[in-house]
């Protein structure tokens, strides 16, 4: 472990532990390692405390409550009893709620491009018919930033802190330029940061004035339900709020089974003012006649209620604290006295960002590839993939086993000091 604090080093020294690092650096080339920290997927440990879904709902059993027949055709709005469920958790009415298929990335892409297309209820013009602008809380989750850039939204970062964006920046934004149609977020245990917005940043989201009427926050709560603690961190009534300052059609709710039950079959529900889904619905029942409901079905029976959804993120708990712990612990072992870096400790959700030396993130995932640790791209988690400090890279400890994780990270920690001494020297 390291003693000293690298920025404090004399030349002689900082000589001395590029020199030590370049050497660990040569070693752990030789371990022909192949690790990969690169995406958020749950491990195969995890998908497997949902394997009685594989089974469900069984040969006899495709209705719902209110008698539906689940295989059929129909019923855009999703199953009513399932909706309840994560209403109850999302703190959403079930009737302002809807269950869909498997991915809330879909609902949101949809929900721009139809506002593109169409206009939403309060657009004066389809937003195709000028040009726009999404704000960007920053680090946040690469997907997001890849579906505006991709319809030629323009993106402007936003700083977060420890309880959310920054609402002074973006309300001052916000009530000048009426091209700014978006804020992207993700309120509960966000993507990669972990941070879990404030009541009171919300309080600001949904009640600042905006210069258009039809400003959206796109309110990804993917992580609602997903405390690495004995509870979830609340989940603030985004709608109930923006309703009380005048602003009901402001939110659109995202959130999704994916990192519940499959990553890859699970349901996602759409969540807004009854005026948003009315208009949701009317282009989104051009695309289907209705969601795999059978699917729908499965999710019910297998968690039966809340409660059961509760129990079952205790269980992914059990499986991702440990290493949560394990890369908390690498970090401060290797990097915490040197002083070079600095990480977020999330209480929830899936990540760890972890911010390097100023000017060599970029350096140190090529590092990193080399020696065979393979990471998210260097400014992933920032519009147009553009770090501007260079410094940002993202954690996902969920899929390796712990012992790959342990390689990994250490692996990583000597590429963070070993990019970080050449740094230093080259100044
Ligand atoms: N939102 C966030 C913030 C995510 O991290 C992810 C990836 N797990 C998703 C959405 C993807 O959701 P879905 O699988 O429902 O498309």
């Amino acid at each position: 472990p390291r003693q000293t604090q690298i920025g404090l080093m004399s030349h002689a020294e900082l000589v001395s532990e590029h020199e030590t690092q370049t050497a660990n650096y040569a070693k752990l080339q030789t371990e022909k390692l192949t690790l990969d920290l690169t995406r958020g997927k749950p491990s195969p440990e995890q998908l497997d405390l949902s394997a009685g879904l594989l089974a469900l709902p069984g040969p006899d059993d495709y209705r719902d409550g209110s008698g539906t027949d689940c295989r059929n055709y129909g019923g855009l709005h999703g199953l009513p009893e399932l909706r309840a469920i994560f209403g109850e958790l999302l703190g959403i009415p079930v009737e302002n709620l809807l269950a869909g298929n498997n991915a809330s990335l879909e609902i949101m892409h949809d929900t721009i491009v139809f506002a593109m297309l169409h206009g939403t209820v309060d657009s004066q013009r389809r937003w195709a018919d000028e040009p726009i602008k999404f704000l960007c809380p920053s680090p946040g989750y690469d997907r997001h930033f890849a579906i505006t850039e991709s319809l030629g939204v323009e993106m402007i970062p936003i700083a977060i802190g420890n309880d959310g964006p920054d609402v002074h920046a973006i309300a001052e934004l916000v009530a000048a330029d009426p091209q700014i149609k978006g804020l992207w977020a993700v309120p509960n245990y966000s993507n990669p940061t972990g941070v879990v917005f404030s009541e009171a940043v919300v309080r600001e989201l949904v009640s600042m004035p905006a210069a258009a009427p039809d400003f959206r926050l796109f309110w990804d709560n993917a992580y609602a339900v997903h405390p690495l603690t004995e509870t979830a961190a609340p989940v603030v009534d985004v709608l109930g709020l923006a309703a009380a300052a005048g602003n009901p059609n402001r939110p659109f709710v995202f959130a999704s089974t994916s990192k519940i039950t499959f990553a890859g079959s699970g349901v996602s529900f759409f969540g807004s003012s009854t005026a948003n889904l009315d208009w949701y619905l009317k282009y989104a029942g051009k695309k289907s006649i209705g969601p795999d409901k059978v699917n729908q079905l499965r999710h019910l029976r297998f968690f039966g209620d809340a409660e059961g959804v509760r129990r079952h993120m205790q269980a992914h708990r059990a499986l991702l604290e440990p290493k949560f712990k394990l890369v908390l612990r690498i970090l401060e072992d290797r990097l915490g006295a040197s002083k070079v870096a600095s990480w977020t400790e999330p209480k929830g959700g899936y990540f760890i960002s972890l911010d390097v030396l100023e000017g060599t993130a970029g350096r140190v995932v090529a590092l990193a590839k080399e020696a065979g640790i393979a990471l998210t791209p260097a400014g992933s988690a920032f519009p147009y993939k553009k770090d501007p400090e260079d410094k940002n890279i993202r954690i996902a400890p969920s899929f390796p086993s712990q012992q790959d994780l342990e390689q990994a990270m250490d692996g990583l920690a000597t590429c963070v000091l070993l990019a970080a001494t050449e740094k230093l020297l080259q100044n």
